[in-house]
């Protein structure tokens, strides 16, 4: 960076702590924010909180002690309406005092904020000399960029670090653009829109431009969107060649008994989803589908639907989980249908251990087993199948995008179905998993109720485990969840341990029991076992049965310290109940002090329960990048587009990336070359979107 006019080996080292290495880099730094400095202001109109430039004499200017280490400069600026004051409190004394002599005429600009003993300020102000030179300056007359700066580097470089580049290299800028959609679109050039994104134009629109609204950011929103979209693009088209010869008879004898032994009907939204799965599956082109379900909207069915298909057509199928407690009762809940199609089913978890491993591991590899249920341990080096013709990923949002390429590798191209329970708004579905076809089962079986949200706080505990008490006195169950296991002193959790202890004090007619992820597998079975069975009515856990869990007579779910959970944990908590045909209720125990943030998904929970709204509430509270944990799960970091703002933008450089791949499947054609280019280097510097596509 250093051979950028004004970046010494100092600012180079600041570059590099704000990811600016490169040209290119830079070019792609976009201001978050901009300043209008258009429109002078007399000191009389300025307001409290309202960012104003202003132009004055200096009246005095000098250096105050407040105290023994606290010094403030401060220049008294005045114009023909009144007095202002400008105050910094890092600055360098003798630079101060020879730039604020008095009658010295000054621009300055920020936000004034009104102090109560010298009436109003504006700290750490930007600030020019006024001469007749203010016409090239970068910094006041014109609408001015802000950039994210860090210690050290002052706004003011930066804006002359940016200004230097665009000088230099803007003219080097090539289109890579396809010309008829840049018409089509009425796109900007590519260096006009880096150009006018940075500085804008006289008498651009300041709202359009802090909304990222103009011609010029729109078309670079679109630039970035596109490219990640043509990559997904260029990928599915790849995978939509390969041929797997496994073409699979569905609707076949196993499924017709199978379907004859379920103790309902399916819902709508089930035979909508089972006939897409089914119309992949006949295809000699691998499946490649994921399914979008809220919790209890009943995707367990359809998964196994799925799996005894694949087994209908004489191959292997299986179904991979995040947690052990789940993969067990996926195993519980498939084992009766399997007993009564004469199936071998297993369970593979970390807790196999030794000869029965062996035993297992031995079917697998011969055939004997038909569907295998397990946590992660099924992506294993010595799990070999004979033919895996299916796999389904449940609860997807768990699990990396390295997982899921693994398990597609214990077979020849076995056709896959990954399901999550956690709505991703729409937009972040089309980048993550924007090369899978995507299916939506939007309806819940008939009889389920509304679940009744409330918010409690430390001194309103009796009141929500009063409303517990009532459900168990009705012959319903509960769920208690506590974030830790143990009392710790460092964390003051209220620890399961503890709360169990409460509840067997206060409510000693009922029977509970504590179930964390250090017990052994039996004890844990058994557990849930006697839950299922009503033998137990209120069921103290660690986090461990987040997800998945089904007993459609617990109506309870009663959340402790829910101000730290996030959003999508706690609506998969308060999906554990509401599963039958009973009211049911979630109780949000939450103690001081409580984030804002903590404080938002409160309110998002009691306000809906809808999944999909919780989800684009989560992606507001939390912004996208946090949203699923990154890197891990492959969330593409953006730079400029923003999955919510820009979810329009997006739509259509999906249809255009997808437009292109189709008459042009391997981006070759002559015209397209310098798209190939700036595609191949976009991606080599996406590493995280690498593994996705
Ligand atoms: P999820 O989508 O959260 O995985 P499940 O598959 O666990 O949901 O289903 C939730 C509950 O709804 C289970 O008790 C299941 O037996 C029941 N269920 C599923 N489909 C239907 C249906 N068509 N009619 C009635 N109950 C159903
Ligand atoms: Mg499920």
């Amino acid at each position: 960076m250093q051979f950028i006019k004004g970046v010494g080996p100092r600012k180079a080292i600041l570059l590099e702590k704000l990811h600016l290495t490169s040209i290119e880099d830079c070019l792609y730094f976009l201001p978050f924010r901009f300043e209008d400095r258009t429109q002078f202001k007399k000191i009389s109109q300025a307001v409290p909180g309202e960012y104003v430039t202003l132009t004055g004499e200096v009246l005095s200017s000098g250096t105050i002690f407040m105290g023994r280490r606290k010094r403030v400069f401060e220049a008294i600026i005045q114009d023909e309406t009144g007095i202002i004051r400008a105050k910094w409190f890092r600055f360098n004394e003798t630079y101060m005092k020879e730039k604020f002599q008095t009658g010295q005429k000054i621009i300055l600009s920020g936000k004034p904020t009104l102090n109560n003993r010298s009436g109003l300020e504006i700290i750490h102000p930007e600030t020019e000399q006024e001469s007749g030179e203010n016409v090239s300056s970068l910094e006041i007359g014109k609408i001015v960029p802000v950039y994210h700066v860090t210690d050290g580097l002052h706004l003011k470089s930066m804006r002359a670090i940016i200004k230097n580049v665009l000088d230099k290299y803007l003219p080097l800028a090539e289109e890579f653009l396809p010309d008829d959609l840049i018409q089509r679109h009425n796109f900007p050039s590519r260096s006009e829109a880096l150009a006018k994104s940075h500085f804008p134009e006289q008498g651009s629109c300041l709202k359009e431009l802090d909304a990222f609204k103009t011609p010029a950011q729109r078309r670079l929103v679109f630039e970035e969107l596109f490219l990640i979209q043509l990559g997904l693009a260029f990928r599915k088209n790849r995978a939509g060649e390969e041929r797997t010869g496994l073409v699979f008879k569905t609707r076949g004898e196993l499924i017709k008994r199978f379907v004859k032994l379920l103790p309902f009907t399916l819902t709508g939204a089930q035979k909508k989803v089972l006939g897409e799965i089914m119309e992949d599956l006949e295809k000699e082109k691998p499946m490649n589908r994921l399914i979008q379900g809220d919790v209890g909207s009943g995707k367990t069915i359809v998964a196994l639907t799925a799996l005894l298909t694949a087994v209908d057509n004489g191959t292997q199928s299986a179904l991979m989980v995040p947690t052990e407690i789940l993969a067990e009762q996926h195993y519980l809940n498939i084992r009766p249908f399997c007993e009564k199609l004469g199936l071998e089913l297993s369970l593979v978890t970390s807790s196999l251990k030794g000869k029965e491993r062996q035993k297992y591991f031995e079917d697998i590899r011969t055939g004997k087993t038909h569907i295998v249920v397990g946590t992660h341990s099924l992506i294993q080096k010595e799990i070999q199948f004979k033919k895996l013709g299916l796999a389904v990923i449940d609860e997807q949002h768990r699990f990396g995008v390295m997982q899921r390429e693994a398990i597609g590798k214990k077979g020849d191209h076995p056709h896959l179905l990954i399901m999550t329970a956690t709505p991703i708004p729409r937009s972040l579905a089309l980048t993550l998993y924007g090369d899978m076809d995507v299916s939506l089962l939007d309806e819940f079986p008939p009889g389920r109720q509304e679940i009744a949200t409330n918010l409690f706080f430390e001194n309103q505990r009796g009141k929500a485990y009063s409303i517990m008490e009532k459900q168990l006195q009705q012959g319903r169950q509960a769920f208690v969840v506590c974030p830790l296991i143990e009392e710790s002193e460092s964390i003051d959790l209220k620890a399961a341990v503890t709360v169990f202890d409460y509840i067997q004090e206060h409510f000693p007619n009922f029977t509970a029991c504590l179930i964390h992820g250090k017990l052994k597998k039996e004890e844990r079975q058994s557990i849930m076992s006697r839950f299922l069975k009503k033998e137990i009515q209120v069921l103290v856990s660690t986090t461990v049965i987040e997800v998945g869990i089904d007993v459609p007579n617990a109506t309870v779910m009663i959340i402790e310290h829910a101000e730290r959970f996030g959003l999508a944990q706690l609506h998969q908590l308060r999906g554990r109940v509401g599963r039958g045909n009973h009211a049911s209720h979630c109780l949000l125990m939450a103690y001081h002090p409580i984030s804002e943030e903590g404080q938002a998904r409160m309110k998002a929970m009691q306000n809906s329960g809808d999944g999909f709204v919780i989800a684009e509430e989560d992606l507001k509270i939390r912004g996208p990048g946090d949203f699923m944990g990154t890197r891990q799960s492959g969330v593409p970091l953006l730079k400029i587009a923003n999955l919510l703002r820009d979810i329009q933008v997006l739509e259509t450089a999906r249809k255009e990336a997808f437009h292109l791949i189709e008459s042009d499947p391997d981006i070759t054609d002559p015209k397209h070359q310098p798209l190939n280019k700036a595609l191949q280097r976009f991606l080599g510097n996406y590493m995280e979107l690498m593994e996705v596509i």
